[in-house]
């Protein structure tokens, strides 16, 4: 179908202002944060921005019937290409349906429409001394559709899990326009076993299933109190054994982060005056909980850091801890820094692998940057194996493009061979889906018989995640 024709049907749908198809408009939407679309540009034919579920049934009662792929789209902030139209078609923004739908404190729950910003729901659940605890770096700017379909986590997923672990129901658009709820038609259950997990498939399928209009999530209960652990290694292997020795204390911390040599060196030279010293690793702990709890766990991982570490600082005093954590919030801007013509590419930059393997990952990543002579900065969250690599490229130097491209497929063979995945957090996307087999082997089959019994005509965000 033309772009016009396409165009004036959308607008039997929706008013003007929320159809979008003026090449300004619709440049918009030809990226998100990936390297990809950094270095291609992708546009949609129309944009639309729907606001209720009837809205997005029409829409996509009529892609079905036209064979027109359509695209959902949150707050665009995802690192894989992932929002973006490979073919054309329609582009489906949710990020203005922002609606808090109910709190429901009795039940610890909140139902949320997708565009709501997850750092906005927690500024309102805040009132009722309730959180959702997944916590992205892009919580400002992320929508809640968006992490429920990339199973987003953060630098606190080790002891609060990922979001699939605080969805309870979700209201679903098929591609073909049905409507369905899962995790119960009248449920506020927080358990319940009944019928296949519809709710699971759903979360992180990235667009692929269907068009996610409701969300009931889990909340918990906002902890009272909070404190950091800062404690310097001379030799890299110390930080994966210091961890364990924290676990095997019966400890689990709220997050647990890695600043490689390479961090910390990018840090510096972007912020003298955060002075870290100059080692192997440093890491950060950060536990939280009631204050008599935060405190035995804190001091007693300051003890267990002392076995290894050149360096251990305890702080509960919220401008100590904001200046302990500071090295690791700028990180990274900081390894954008790294050479002044330099610009960071998001790819590759999201592996996770196991604990035991996390000293030897971080050794063969530098080995790699050396090999294609290309910086590298390491940092991420240790707790739970999630390695962030940024490499740093002259983006205009085709041969450094060429030579990254390389440099991140290298990255991605080498978490899959360390028994780890090519992504912990930021999906698969347009950029991951040639790395399914080798990662999941024949049970991509069966991913592929469950998207062509939902999406016969493979209209929902074709080209990602297989
Ligand atoms: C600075 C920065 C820091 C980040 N830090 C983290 C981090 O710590 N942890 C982490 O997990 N990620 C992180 N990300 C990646 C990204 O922010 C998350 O994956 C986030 O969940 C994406 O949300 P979004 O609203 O921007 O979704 P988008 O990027 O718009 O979309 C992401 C995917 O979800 C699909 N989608 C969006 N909405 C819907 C819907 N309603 N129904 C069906 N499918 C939908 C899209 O088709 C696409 O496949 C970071 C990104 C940036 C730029």
């Amino acid at each position: 179908m033309d772009k016009r024709t396409l165009r004036h049907e959308m607008l039997r749908i929706l008013d003007k202002d929320r159809v979008l198809s003026d090449d300004l408009d619709v440049m918009y939407y030809s990226y998100d944060s990936s390297f990809l679309t950094k270095i291609e540009k992708l546009y949609p034919d129309v944009v639309v921005l729907p606001r209720s579920t009837e809205e997005v049934q029409k829409i996509m009662r009529f892609a079905y019937e036209h064979g027109i792929p359509v695209t959902p789209r949150g707050a665009g902030t995802g690192e894989t290409g992932g929002s973006v139209a490979l073919t054309g078609g329609i582009v489906l923004d949710l990020s203005t349906w922002d609606e808090i739908v109910e709190v429901d404190v009795a039940n610890m729950q909140v139902i949320v429409r997708p565009g709501v910003i997850h750092a906005d729901l927690n500024d309102y659940l805040a009132r009722y001394n309730l959180f959702f605890p997944p916590d992205p770096g892009s919580s400002k700017m992320c929508t809640i559709g968006g992490m429920v379909a990339n199973n987003a986590s953060g630098l606190r997923a080790v002891k609060y899990g990922c979001t699939e672990q605080y969805v309870l129901g979700l209201e679903v658009v098929l591609p073909d326009g049905e409507v369905i709820t899962t995790g119960g038609m009248k449920s506020k259950a927080i358990k319940n076993v009944s019928g296949l997990n519809l709710t699971k498939l759903m979360v992180g399928s990235e667009g692929v299933l269907g068009v996610i209009t409701k969300i009931r999530l889990r909340c918990w209960p906002k902890p009272k109190a909070r404190g950091i652990v800062m404690a310097v290694f001379p030799a890299l292997d110390d930080a994966p054994a210091t961890v364990l020795d924290v676990y095997q204390a019966g400890i689990l911390p709220s997050g647990i982060e890695i600043l490689d040599q390479s961090a910390i060196r990018a840090v510096n030279q972007f912020k003298p005056e955060i002075a870290l010293p100059d080692a192997e690793a440093i890491l950060l702990f950060e536990v939280d909980g009631n204050p008599a709890s935060v405190e035995w766990e804190g001091t007693t991982i300051a003890e267990i850091c002392r076995r290894r570490a050149t360096q251990v600082e305890w702080a509960t005093d919220p401008q100590r801890m904001a200046s302990l954590w500071e090295g690791r919030s700028v990180t990274a801007t900081a390894a954008a820094r790294v050479r002044p013509d330099g610009s960071r590419v998001f790819a590759g930059e999201d592996i996770s692998v196991p604990l035991s393997r996390v000293a030897e990952t971080l050794r063969a990543i530098r080995g790699l940057g050396q090999k294609y002579g290309i910086p590298v900065v390491n940092y991420g969250h240790i707790g739970d194996g999630n390695v962030h690599t940024a490499p740093v490229i002259d983006p205009e130097n085709q041969a450094e493009v060429e030579k990254v491209k390389q440099l991140v497929h290298d990255i991605h063979l080498l978490a899959i061979e360390l028994e780890g995945s090519t992504t912990g957090e930021h999906g698969v996307g347009a950029v991951r889906r040639g790395y399914a087999e080798l990662e999941h082997g024949q049970a991509v089959g069966i991913m592929r018989a469950i998207k062509n019994t939902l999406d016969p005509k493979g209209i929902m965000n074709p080209g990602k995640l297989f």
